[in-house]
């Protein structure tokens, strides 16, 4: 309710609005703020908002070209990951006896992660949050395969430092080799035996080298082979070195390839100083000559084989 001054009765008197003139000024003042809205937005268009559509395209220019620029330094890594999954499969896979990853297995898990990319709205974001992750996943299985690559290279190394490599006795102390391996008249027994190893003649105290890395399994004396070491290699391989003058090795140590084990003599069943070695495979005695012989130059073969031909029995 408002109240007006009248001078007249000198009273404030209430003023009486009629619905008539209610509904005048609400319609007043409707027109008023409708005019007032719509003036604003053709102004606040007409003004701003071409200014902020020209700096968004600016922005979205900007953007694309960016995404050009990330999509370009995802292929490229992608392509460096791929030479390197290629030599991966096609090298160290072939080198090590491996079989190369298919592709499936390279890309295994990839369709699962994908559904977390389903919730991103926008294209060129979905695409490339798609493709950092195939390629995070590509990283991840080759990251698992060069691991493996690694242990297949140590085990490997390991392997080829037991394998009995070398000569027991240095060809500068080598006088002759006898390479009957196999059936043949005993010298000292007089009856055909088979003969399981080699004889390296040398002078009495030459050193005698362990042939590959090992352990000493055994070290005493026998009768037959005299003072004998017996080294285990590991991966099957025994080696075994007969009618030392002594061993210096005890059971149980470690040696490694080129390890003085001993020296040559003429304990046990021998007819003259010489060094009996053997090479066994899963129990079975081989010919060692088939080992060491690939670790040889060609001359330390050719003089091998010169000392061998010359002899035609063995000294056991
Ligand atoms: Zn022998």
């Amino acid at each position: 309710m408002r109240y007006i001054y009248n001078a007249e009765t000198c009273k404030y008197e209430p003023v009486i609005v009629s619905p008539k003139d209610a509904a005048k000024k609400l319609f007043q003042f409707l027109a008023i703020t409708f005019t007032l809205g719509v003036g604003g937005l053709i102004y606040f268009n007409s003004t701003f908002a071409p200014v902020d559509e020209t700096i968004q395209t600016q922005i979205n220019q900007g953007l694309k070209a960016e995404w050009q620029v990330l999509y370009k330094q995802l292929d490229r890594a992608s392509d460096q990951l791929h030479a390197l999954e290629h030599n991966d499969d096609q090298n160290y896979r072939v080198i090590l006896d491996l079989e190369p990853l298919d592709q499936s297995q390279r890309e295994a898990g990839v369709g699962g992660r994908e559904k977390a990319s389903e919730s991103i709205m926008y294209p060129l974001v979905r695409q490339a949050y798609e493709q950092a992750e195939k390629l995070k996943n590509r990283l991840e299985i080759e990251a698992q395969s060069l691991q493996q690559l690694q242990e297949e290279l140590n085990k490997k190394e390991k392997m080829w430092a037991s394998r009995p490599a070398i000569q027991p006795v240095s060809n500068k102390d080598l006088t002759r080799l006898h390479t009957l391996f196999g059936l043949r008249m005993h010298p000292l027994l007089g009856y055909v035996r088979p003969h399981n190893g080699l004889d390296f003649t040398a002078p009495q105290g030459a050193p005698i080298y362990a042939t590959g890395d090992g352990s000493v399994s055994i070290a005493q004396y026998s009768e037959s082979l005299g003072n004998m070491v017996f080294v285990d290699h590991g991966f099957g391989l025994q080696t075994r070195y007969g009618h030392m003058t002594k061993s210096i090795v005890h059971a149980g140590e470690r040696v490694k390839r080129g390890q003085v084990i001993g020296y040559v003599g003429n304990t046990g069943t021998s007819v003259g100083p010489h060094l009996h070695y053997e090479v066994l495979y899963q129990g079975t005695y081989v010919n060692p000559i088939n080992f060491f012989q690939r670790d040889l130059n060609n001359r330390e073969y050719e003089k091998l084989i010169e000392i061998g031909s010359q002899s035609v029995t063995s000294l056991d």
